[in-house]
């Protein structure tokens, strides 16, 4: 019976000082509730919706409440949830107004015949399934508003350098390999500030922000999205495992690429099949919660 294993990301970015704690913390209280299901003997798909349940729900992630705005001032989060033992995936991209995109993604995967539902259709989707309105208003922080602000014209926009260093950093991610075997990934994101009304960042996208696979491993990605899309970073993880690698040198070697190929910045945690889990990142930080041989989680941002 193989032992049940976890990590979890809060996002790669330049996360500020005075939020380091907030992101360890979260990370932390995210694992020990996915980590109380998994130890049970739940399974792994139910472990990183409820991880990242968690993250959507805590205002410091850029996931759900606290999801990075628009151009516009709005709010349109892109979330996926896949299961390594039926490559089965159920994504949602640009939707608005649900309180838990993930929770939108797994019922895309359960009841639909389709893999990705985005902007009005999603949200349709989700209230033809008994999920409530859920206003813009209690998404937005004050936060990503000051942020949103000195984006304007005249309110200091930051250049297009930083905007690729920071970019949405926050984003969440969990992956996770269960007592069966079977591994599972869920990533959810409000995207990159300022970001153009209708852009799907690499999150909602199979093999970019997320992938599973039993035979291999499961990943999920962060950061920049338009340069871990070009890479197809989660699949090309899962594949190095496929060859060899641990989870961490998958982890490494991908985010080695990432930066070397197309001068992307990001972050990755990886599980492989055996259950040890690895992440690497070339941002300045990243933040990660993981559960340790010994069955203790210990938090790092
Ligand atoms: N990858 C996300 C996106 O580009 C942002 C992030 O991970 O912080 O939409």
């Amino acid at each position: 019976m193989p032992t049940p294993s976890l990590i979890l990301h809060g996002g790669a970015g330049n996360i500020p000082d005075d939020t380091l704690q907030e992101h360890a913390d979260g990370c932390r209280q995210a694992a020990q509730i996915a980590w109380d299901l998994l130890s049970r003997g739940g399974p792994a798909l139910d472990a990183v919706e409820a991880a990242v349940r968690v993250l959507e729900d805590d205002p410091t992630f850029n996931a759900g409440h606290g999801a990075c705005l628009t151009r516009d001032g709005d709010i349109e989060m892109d979330a996926i949830l896949m299961d390594g033992a039926t490559l089965n995936a159920g994504a949602v991209g640009a939707i608005q107004r649900v309180k838990n995109p993930v929770a939108v993604a797994r019922l895309v995967m359960e009841r639909t015949q389709h893999c990705l539902l985005v902007g009005a259709g999603a949200e349709a989707f989700a209230r033809s399934q008994g999920i409530p309105v859920w206003p813009t208003q209690n998404l937005i922080t004050e936060r990503r508003l000051a942020r949103w602000r000195e984006a304007q014209p005249g309110g200091g926009q930051r250049s297009e350098t930083s905007v690729r260093e920071t970019a949405g950093h926050d984003t969440v991610g969990a992956v996770a390999l269960d007592v069966n075997g079977h591994v599972a990934v869920a990533t959810s994101t409000g995207g990159i500030d300022n970001k153009l009304p209708g852009r799907v960042g690499d999150s909602p996208l199979i093999g970019c922000g997320a992938y599973a696979d039993d035979a291999l491993g499961a990943a999920s990605a962060t950061g920049w999205g338009e340069s871990l899309m070009k890479t197809v970073i989660s699949k090309s993880a899962c594949e190095l495992i496929a060859g060899g690698a641990t989870a961490q040198q998958a982890a490494e070697a991908v985010i080695r690429h990432l930066d070397e190929r197309v001068n992307g910045r990001g972050g990755i945690i990886v599980v492989d099949r055996q259950g040890r889990v690895g992440y690497a990142f070339n941002t300045p930080r990243m933040a990660c919660a993981w559960v340790t041989p010994e069955g203790s989680i210990r938090a790092e941002c």
